[in-house]
C-alpha cells in the first residue's frame, strides 16, 4: 500500500468548503458531560490550520452506536459545545446530517468558519457505505479531509465513501499516522525489532505474519506467550493459552528460523495465584500447576531490555503481562523504559499498549503513539485501510 498522500497542505483551502471527518468519538460520563477530550484536542491543529487558511469547514464524526437512527443520547452537540471552547470561537451544530439544517448551515459558512455535523451513524448507510448517502454528504462540500485514523480501517460512506465524489487528502493526524508508521514497516532503521504482547494470540495473528516478513527481532510477552511456551512442550500452569493455536505458534517459530529472524520468548515469569490486583508475585521459569503468569519475569526483562537498546526501530503492540495490576506491570514498565532509553524509532500501536504507556508515564518518550487501535492493528497487520487507500497519491 502506498502511504505516499495527499495532505492538507497540498491544496488552496482559501473559500473552499470542506468536509473533514474527525474522530469525535470521545468517552461520557451518564449525563453525557465529555470525561476525555484528547481526540478533540487532537484535531486541533488541523482544524486551525485549515480555518487560518480561509476554508470552511464542515466537520464530521460517528459517536458510539446510535444503530442508525437519530438518538439523542449520541448526539454531537456536546463535542460541539468543548470545540468552541477550545477554539475559542463558535462551533455551528447542525441538528441533521444531510437535511435541510446542514445544508442551510453549510451554505451560509464564511471562510474560517467551522461547523459539525449531527452524529454520521444516525444513518444507518453510513456503516453501508451507501453511494446514495455519501454522495449526499460529499454534495455539501468541494473537498473531503480525512484525519479520522481510528476509523480508517472501516469503509465507511464518511470515512472513504465521499471519497467518490470529492478530491480527497488527509489532515495532519493521518499524515503523521502513515507517515511514521509507514516508514516504520516499509523502510525502518535497522535492526528493526517488534515487541508483542498483549491478550490473545489469535488477535495477531495477521500482525506476527506480517512482521515476520520485515523485522529483526521478535520478542513476545503477555498472556500471548504462554501459547508459545506451552507449543515448546514446557509447563505454563493455570495461565492463559490458546490450545487451538499450539500449531501456529510452532508454525510461526518455523518460519521465523527459516527467515533468520530472532524470536524471543520470556524465560521467566511473575505469577500468581488468582487473577486479582492483590496477588502475590512470584517468579517461576517453569510454572508450576495452579500458578498462572501474569508479567515477564526479572530474567526476560533483563534479556529484553538488552536487546532493545541496540535497536534502530522499534514497533510495539501488547503488553508485556496484566499493567492494570501494578504488581505486574514492571515488565511492561521496563521494556518502555528500555524503548525509550534505546533511541530508536518508537512506534506503539493497539488502544491498550496506548494506554499502558500513558499511564506508566512513557509517553513522550515515544516517537509515536498510534491514535487507533483497531485501525493500527489492521496497519501493522499490512492491510488496506479504506480511509486512506481513497486518498489522492503524492
Ligand atoms: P492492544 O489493545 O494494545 O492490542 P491487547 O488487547 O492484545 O493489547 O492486550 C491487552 C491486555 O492483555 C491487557 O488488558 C493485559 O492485562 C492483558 N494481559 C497481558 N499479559 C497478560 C497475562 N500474562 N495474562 C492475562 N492477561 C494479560
Ligand atoms: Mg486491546
Amino acid at each position: 500500500m502506498n502511504y505516499d498522500k495527499k495532505s492538507i497542505a497540498d491544496i488552496d483551502a482559501q473559500g473552499k468548503t470542506l468536509l473533514v471527518r474527525c474522530d469525535f468519538n470521545v468517552p461520557q460520563d451518564e449525563q453525557g458531560a465529555i470525561t476525555n477530550d484528547k481526540r478533540i484536542v487532537e484535531s486541533l491543529p488541523t482544524i486551525r490550520n485549515l480555518a487560518e487558511r480561509g476554508a470552511k469547514l464542515i466537520l464530521c464524526s460517528h459517536l458510539g452506536r446510535p444503530k442508525g437512527k437519530f438518538d439523542m443520547k449520541y448526539s454531537l452537540a456536546p463535542v460541539a459545545k468543548r470545540l468552541s471552547e477550545l477554539l475559542g470561537k463558535p462551533c455551528v451544530m447542525a441538528s441533521d446530517v444531510v437535511g435541510e439544517d446542514a445544508a442551510a448551515k453549510a451554505a451560509a459558512l464564511a471562510p474560517g468558519d467551522v461547523m459539525l455535523l449531527e452524529n454520521v451513524r444516525f444513518h444507518a448507510e453510513e456503516e453501508k457505505n451507501d453511494p446514495a448517502f455519501a454522495k449526499k454528504l460529499a454534495s455539501l462540500a468541494e473537498i473531503f479531509v480525512n484525519d479520522a485514523f481510528g476509523s480508517a480501517h472501516r469503509a465507511h460512506a464518511s470515512t472513504a465513501g465521499v471519497a467518490d465524489y470529492l478530491p480527497a487528502v488527509c489532515g495532519f493526524l493521518i499524515q503523521k499516522e502513515i507517515g511514521v508508521m509507514g516508514k516504520a514497516l516499509n523502510d525502518p532503521k535497522r535492526p528493526f525489532a517488534a515487541v508483542l504482547g498483549g491478550a490473545k494470540v489469535s488477535d495477531k495473528i495477521g500482525v506476527i505474519n506480517n512482521l515476520l516478513e520485515k523485522c529483526d527481532t521478535i520478542i513476545i510477552g503477555g498472556a500471548m506467550a504462554y501459547t508459545f511456551i506451552k507449543a515448546l512442550g514446557k509447563p505454563i500452569g493455570a495461565s492463559r493459552c490458546e490450545e487451538d493455536k499450539l500449531t501456529y505458534a510452532l508454525d510461526m517459530l518455523a518460519k521465523a528460523k527459516e527467515k533468520g529472524v530472532k524470536f524471543l520468548l520470556p524465560e521467566d515469569s511473575l505469577c500468581a495465584d488468582k487473577f486479582e490486583a492483590d496477588a502475590k508475585a512470584q517468579v517461576f521459569a517453569d510454572i508450576p500447576d495452579g500458578l498462572m503468569g501474569l508479567d515477564i519475569g526479572p530474567k526476560t526483562v533483563e534479556k529484553y531490555s538488552a536487546e532493545l537498546a541496540g535497536a534502530g526501530t522499534v514497533v510495539w503492540n501488547g503488553p508485556m503481562g496484566v499493567f492494570e495490576f501494578p504488581a505486574f506491570a514492571e515488565g511492561t514498565k521496563a521494556v518502555a523504559r528500555a524503548i525509550a532509553a534505546s533511541g530508536a524509532v518508537s512506534v506503539i500501536g493497539g488502544g491498550d499498549s496506548a494506554a499502558a504507556v500513558e499511564q506508566l508515564g512513557f509517553a513522550d518518550k515515544m516517537t509515536h503513539i498510534s491514535t487507533g487501535g483497531g485501525a493500527s492493528l489492521e496497519f501493522l497487520e499490512g492491510l488496506e485501510l479504506p480511509g486512506i487507500a481513497c486518498l489522492l497519491d503524492k
